[in-house]
């Protein structure tokens, strides 16, 4: 079994967010259980810099206005396609937009060209390798299932899997030709979308599998509050959508061997735990008490993952005698907002703006519980991490958060079960509300260290996933081939 993956980040090349990670993650999972994937992704410099000995595999003519190659090279653990295109990808930064933070105006060419690669890839332009199935992930691949659609046969079976609905992909449809897409694409059960061209959309309307991150997402995608626009496509196609969790790579993420810790330690030894809060602590500029009930946050700064609330709630928290930490980078706004609330309360909370990878490990090995309010969350890596550094995770219960944790309330802390905390609906009183439950549990240490243990021990590996994905992409070769 052979698979395309088709991704605009992979980890640790590229990353804006879990996208990168589960495109790093899931094809060594996915060749436990049989399937060889290759990953195609556009050449950005943080891609061609860590190519070493790569190969050029095809050469295109013209790619939007100039030439450009096709790279083979092994990388980041993977095996790499990469569309070598510098007119198109040669921009340092973030690989949406420009310095001005706007996304790049031939953001529609980007990732058109990244598609119609896939689709050259899918016809055999590489000796030696061709798909049975081209796997999608997001709108900058959802031109894939369209060009697979309307190329004829015979193609590869088309999986598209939506890790963020909130991010569409919407272009003038003027555009039409020049994406190549043939004028009936442009109808409502192809590429059409609200008077544009949807990326995400025409994915969705014509992969033959359509996945998302999370059970919880899959039903929450199907309802006009979570639908963004598209819930009633999604509800036509609910046959042929299913929610996959996410993994971490738990490698990357075990505090028994990770380098960033101050202190490393495991189940057994979880009472070392607490020379990375103190490091933490002082870190962060927080008052270096043991005893403090200290939360963490690694997040986007957006208005998704609810840190308005978290702004808002500050006094009280730190009322609580609580302290927050938190890493992050986003929306301006927030970074200001968040900024002058933790400066209102110095040794009691601190805010560290920017992306910091390091710092991300030292957090899950030195909270006490991490902070996932968000309003919506496909799946969410980070209550993952969390659960696998024994940081007890207090998560809005949405989507992939309500998966992947399980709530201790009374009836399950008696059935010695249960792993962190849910809240819902995602309000400032009920974000106040389950810290407070969680600093109650903790406060009775043999408790909490049977909840941290219950937490360290949960699958949160790419093992399940990946068998899940592989007896889809099987299912579905059958069913063409049949
Ligand atoms: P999303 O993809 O919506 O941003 P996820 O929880 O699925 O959220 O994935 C976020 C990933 O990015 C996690 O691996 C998390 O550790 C990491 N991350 C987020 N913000 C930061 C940051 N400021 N510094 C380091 N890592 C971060």
């Amino acid at each position: 079994m052979r698979v395309l993956s088709v991704a605009s980040e992979v980890y640790p090349l590229v990353k804006t967010g879990g996208l990168a990670d589960v495109v790093a993650a899931l094809p060594p999972a996915l060749a436990r259980e049989g399937v060889a994937t290759r990953t195609l992704v556009p050449g950005y410099p943080g891609v061609i810099d860590a190519l070493r000995g790569a190969q050029s595999v095809h050469a295109y003519a013209n790619v939007h206005g100039e030439p450009a190659r096709l790279l083979a090279a092994h990388a980041a653990g993977l095996d790499l396609l990469v569309l070598d295109a510098p007119h198109l990808y040669a921009r340092p930064g973030n690989p949406y937009s420009g310095p001005d933070g706007k996304p790049w105006p031939d953001n529609a060419f980007r990732f058109a060209a990244l598609a119609a690669c896939a689709v050259s890839i899918a016809r055999g332009v590489v000796a030696g390798f061709v798909p049975d199935i081209v796997h999608a992930h997001d709108w900058q691949a959802g031109l894939v299932p369209a060009l697979v659609h309307y190329g004829g046969t015979p193609r590869p079976g088309t999986v598209m899997t939506v890790h963020n609905l909130a991010f569409q992909g919407q272009f003038p449809r003027e555009l039409l030709a020049d994406l190549g897409l043939p004028p009936h694409a442009y109808a409502v059960d192809g590429v059409e979308y609200f008077g544009t061209i949807g990326f995400l959309k025409a994915g969705l309307a014509l992969a033959d599998r359509i996945t998302t991150v999370s059970p919880t997402y899959a039903a929450e995608i199907r309802t006009p509050e979570g639908g963004m626009g598209l819930d009633g496509l999604l509800r036509a196609r609910a046959d042929v959508l299913t929610g996959i969790l996410n993994g971490i790579d738990d490698a990357v993420w075990n505090p028994a061997t990770d380098v960033h810790l101050s202190v490393r330690y495991d189940r057994r030894r979880l009472a070392k735990r607490a020379a990375n809060k103190a490091a933490l602590q002082a870190r962060f500029g927080l008052d270096v008490e043991p005893a403090s009930f200290l939360l963490g946050m690694v997040s986007r700064l957006t208005l998704q993952k609810g840190l308005d609330l978290v702004a808002d709630a500050l006094p009280d928290i730190v009322g609580m005698g609580a302290q927050l930490a938190v890493l992050g980078s986003g929306e301006k706004a927030l970074e200001v907002s968040l900024t002058a609330a933790a400066a209102r309360h110095s040794g009691r909370a601190a805010i560290v703006l920017g992306y910091d990878e390091a710092l991300a490990h030292l957090m899950q090995g030195s909270v006490d519980a991490l902070l996932v309010p968000s309003r919506f969350e496909p799946c969410g890596l980070t209550q993952l991490c969390a659960l696998r550094y024994g940081a007890i995770p207090i998560v809005a219960r949405v989507g992939g958060l309500a998966d992947t944790v399980i709530d201790a309330n009374a009836m399950a802390l008696t059935a010695d079960t249960g792993t962190g905390i849910q809240f819902s609906p995602v309000t400032r009183a009920n974000l106040l509300l389950a810290i407070g439950r969680a600093s109650t549990l903790a406060r009775d240490p043999a408790l909490w260290r049977r909840l941290q243990l219950r937490a360290m021990a949960a699958d949160v590996g790419w093992t399940h996933p990946a068998k899940q994905y592989a007896a889809l992409f099987r299912g579905l070769a059958a069913q063409r081939s049949a």
